[in-house]
């Protein structure tokens, strides 16, 4: 349908009529009303000026010589481009048949000669407000056509985007209750092939349905509160679960509020979350093996540092006492050279296994200090303590009865150890503590090895 926007004139008016004084009259009347007029005086001259600048309306003539009016008429509607174009006729016949003929060749109004100028103007406005009308009908259903082609894109565009997606993505509206207005539940609006993997139901079964609630209690009753807190303050909620489901165990969701409801999108993370399970389980044991020794598999020297300063660091706040032991294995060197360095290392270890066994609490450490040297710190120990442990692991150490046949203490392995106690402050240091302990080694070993010495403040 071709219908042109209105002009600012009241209207661009087509005359025909072959008989000129006619047209003059009615031109001059309308052209004073404020219309446009051009005025033809046959049907030839008024198809080609039709072509040329279409008007918004026509008054024709019947009775012309070569081309009637009927015949311009359906010559008019015959073409599609003109065929939107009132045409009211204007005769001086008068008779039923013609009128009758006037509309059945397309015409929408009939107006008999002599005229009105009253009546002409009334006709004429009749058709030109129907073609205003029909102009902004015309604009509406375009507006709405496309409005509606938008839309249809936009729906096959997130239907193709949901069923491909590698996400779940969902929205859910709230089920509320009708007294309090609390949500008690939600229902499935959107759900897409992946979420409803997730949830092991056909999208049928889930959409529209209440379905939420037992789902979400079944991974961690408290997401519901979460979910429910991200509709009531619009702040969205993020994070991981755990929901063991075929190949699959891991997922993380996001949840955004939408409109009285939410959407969700879950992704499996399973993968990243064993490589970061595994990765975790890697560092801990790298920690491990950096606090420990290599052949005795207790704590290393390392280890050792560590632990004393944070002890010492303590000790210092609660005024507690530290005791330090450090024990160095008598004529080693020779019952490496007597046994081989191999039956030396199984020595360290067993030596290492007692001296753990012989210092049980959890709080104490014993550590390997380097060598055939070990330490042990105990804190909050007193002298009268320390003393009382290494007694104990001169004790095990000699239960042990590891032959040590190039010794001139002992026909056994044997150990000297130094042990110092403080209680730390701030005029001290920790050197300090591990230098006294030192001291009193040396002692020990000069005293003739095989027993303790403690320095004395
Ligand atoms: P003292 O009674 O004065 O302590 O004499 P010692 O022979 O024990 O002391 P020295 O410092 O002369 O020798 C320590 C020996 O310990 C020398 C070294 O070969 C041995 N040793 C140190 N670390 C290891 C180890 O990891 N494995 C073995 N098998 N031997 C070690
Ligand atoms: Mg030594
Ligand atoms: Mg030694």
């Amino acid at each position: 349908m071709t219908i042109t926007e209105p002009t600012n004139s009241r209207g661009n008016i087509l005359l025909v009529d072959d008989i000129p004084e006619n047209l003059q009259l009615l031109s001059e009347l309308l052209t004073q009303l404020g219309y446009n007029i051009r005025s033809v005086t046959n049907g030839r001259m008024a198809m080609k000026t039709l072509n040329v600048k279409r008007p918004d309306l026509i008054l024709l003539d019947i009775k012309m010589p070569e081309m009637d009016g009927y015949q311009v008429c359906a010559a008019i509607k015959a073409n599609e481009s003109l065929r939107d174009i009132p045409v009211i006729f204007i005769s001086a016949l008068d008779d039923a048949f013609d009128k009758v003929k006037a509309f059945a060749c397309g015409g929408v109004d009939y107006i008999t000669k002599p005229f009105q100028i009253e009546e002409v103007v009334a006709r004429l406005e009749n058709q030109l407000t129907i073609q205003r009308q029909k102009f902004v009908l015309l604009q509406e259903v375009k507006k709405r056509q496309e409005a509606e082609e938008v839309l249809y894109q936009s729906r096959a565009l997130l239907s193709s985007v949901l069923n491909t997606a590698l996400d779940g993505i969902a929205a859910l509206q709230t089920i509320r209750n009708l007294q309090t207005g609390e949500i008690e539940d939600f229902r499935c609006l959107v759900v897409n092939p992946v979420i409803a993997k997730v949830f092991e139901k056909s999208r049928e079964e889930l959409i529209g349905k209440r379905v939420f609630k037992k789902f979400i209690y079944r991974i961690n009753p408290e997401f519901f509160d979460r979910i429910i807190s991200v509709v009531e303050t619009g702040e969205p909620v993020e994070a991981d679960f755990y929901y063991p489901w075929g190949d699959s165990s891991w997922y993380h969701f996001v949840a955004v509020k939408l409109g009285d409801g939410f959407a969700i999108t879950v992704r499996d993370i399973t993968l990243r979350k064993k490589m970061e399970l595994e990765l975790q389980a890697a560092n801990r044991e790298l920690q491990l093996l950096a606090h420990m020794d290599g052949l005795t598999k207790i704590a290393n020297r390392r280890c050792f540092d560590e632990f004393l300063a944070r002890e010492w660091r303590r000790l210092c706040r609660s005024s507690q006492p530290i005791s330090l032991l450090l024990l160095d294995v008598d004529y080693f060197k020779s019952y490496n050279d007597y046994f081989g360095h191999q039956r030396g290392d199984d020595c360290l270890i067993q030596i290492a296994d007692i001296l753990q066994k012989t210092v049980s609490r959890p709080v104490d450490i014993v550590a390997r200090y380097g060598g055939e040297e070990f330490v042990i710190v105990l804190p909050e120990t007193s002298q009268d303590g320390a003393v009382v442990i290494a007694q104990a692991i001169h004790n095990s150490i000699q239960t042990l009865e590891i032959l040590h046949p190039a010794s001139t203490v002992n026909h056994y392995v044997t150990v000297s150890i130094g042990i110092s106690c403080v209680i730390p402050d701030h005029n001290l240091s920790l050197e300090f503590l591990i230098d006294q302990a030192d001291k009193a080694l040396y002692v020990a070993k000069q005293k003739g090895r095989n027993c303790y010495d403690i320095t004395q403040f």
